[in-house]
């Protein structure tokens, strides 16, 4: 069964590429069939993260444990982000993508991502109506609710034994409405990218060819160095296996270009095929897919060296220090939606005061920098419920 998901996922790549290459712009017809599969994981991932946390506090039993569960994937967040702002920089470094570049620049004036500092993010977590949270899709926000749900009705005990069922069955349900919208991966992964390579010319790729090149590169390394050493040594886990199991996740983060809307599918790889615990998956994923973005620090430190190049400017060893922290800190802060790392950049360029019109240099290719990004984004995630599921003991709620 799975074998057969995986090649009508590849089906679909390779049928969105031909139908993208003959019918060129006309190929948006396909785009109202990505649309549909879209709104439908999106549906999903409200419910499904707050019955899910719910389920998986309350099924961890012990507060404690499941704040060392959360410490020991804010460290591997951290040290892994570090490690990816660093490859894209030497990247950036080692291809000079943008040395030589005629790309004009079109943009008016940027204006630089402000942040609310940092103790107001942190404050801003704390939902002062949870349902709001629920209803404008706070995920960092529901998180919170969630736990603090978790824990009073691990707490309360019996008298709130009825609300636990409630979200068991809750979360039942959205686990399977997921299983229901996954069958369409290959239709919605067909119509989100066949218009997308239709409308892609080789005028707008080929002259930053080597930005998209430099950045695929240092994925590479990262996945195949960082993952898989981090999922073989701490996870106890076979690297093929791991990334065998959430191809079909990677591909969905692929095309929709959004963590958080893969979130439902990353859920299920990472548990079915993984063979992550509930309680780990629950409370990892929705944190990893809002706060934890590999490919967007690699994409950073990429494009920082690409537009520091282009406008001539040479940044000293404390610049890049500066841009390795800041970009790192940016792409903690980048939402799980598409083209948000581009919005974020405007930090980093600021913090080391590169011209903000460098955004508009890469704007025209950001949609195909976002689909390589937003892949690693979600392997990222799953690699940390990986590393931290083998350090804690087996939980309540371990999928078969
Ligand atoms: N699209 C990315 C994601 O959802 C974020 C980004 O733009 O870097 O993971």
């Amino acid at each position: 069964m799975r074998k057969n998901f995986v090649l009508h996922i590849l089906a679909a790549f390779i049928l969105a590429v031909l139908a993208g290459w003959i019918f060129g712009e006309r190929a948006v017809v396909v785009q109202p069939l990505g649309d549909l599969f879209l709104r439908l994981i999106k549906f999903i991932i409200v419910p499904l993260i707050l019955s899910t946390i719910i389920v998986g506090v309350t099924g961890a039993g012990d507060v404690k444990k499941l704040g060392r569960l959360g410490g020991k994937a804010v460290v591997y967040f951290l040290v892994t982000s570090f490690i990816a702002i660093a490859l894209g920089l030497f990247a950036g470094f080692v291809f000079q993508p943008g040395a030589g570049v005629e790309v004009a620049v079109q943009g008016e004036a940027v204006e630089a991502a402000e942040t609310e500092g940092v103790i107001a993010t942190l404050l801003n977590i704390i939902p002062t109506n949870p349902f709001e949270a629920l209803t404008t899709g706070a995920v960092l926000q529901i998180i919170f609710f969630a736990i603090f749900m978790g824990i009073g009705i691990s707490l309360v005990g019996e008298k709130a034994a009825p609300v636990q069922r409630f979200f068991e069955g809750m979360a039942e349900v959205m686990y399977k409405i997921t299983g229901i919208v996954m069958k369409l991966v290959p239709l919605g992964i067909f119509g989100l990218l066949a218009p997308i390579v239709g409308t892609y010319g080789a005028s707008v790729l080929l002259p930053l060819i080597k930005v998209i090149i430099a950045m695929v590169v240092a994925i590479i390394v990262h996945v195949a160095l960082v993952y898989s050493t981090a999922v073989k040594t701490f996870g106890k886990m076979n690297p093929l296996h791991f990334f065998k199991g959430i191809f079909p996740a990677a591909s969905v983060a692929f095309a929709t270009c959004s963590s958080s809307g893969t979130l439902p599918v990353t859920m299920k790889n990472t548990e079915e095929n993984l063979g992550v615990s509930k309680t780990t998956t629950s409370f990892i994923l929705p944190l990893g897919a809002t706060i934890n973005m590999d490919g967007t620090a690699i994409y950073q430190g990429v494009t920082v060296m690409f537009i520091a190049q282009y406008f001539g400017t040479e940044l000293t060893f404390a610049q890049i220090l500066i841009v390795a922290l800041m970009g790192t800190l940016a792409s903690i802060g980048t939402a799980g939606v598409p083209g948000a790392g581009l919005v974020m950049l405007t930090m980093t360029l600021a913090a080391v005061n590169l011209p903000l019109e460098g955004i508009a240099l890469i704007a025209g290719i950001d949609r195909v920098l976002d689909m390589f990004r937003t892949s690693v984004n979600i392997v990222g995630d799953a690699s940390a419920c990986v590393v931290v599921e083998q350090g804690s003991e087996p939980t309540a709620q371990k999928t078969a």
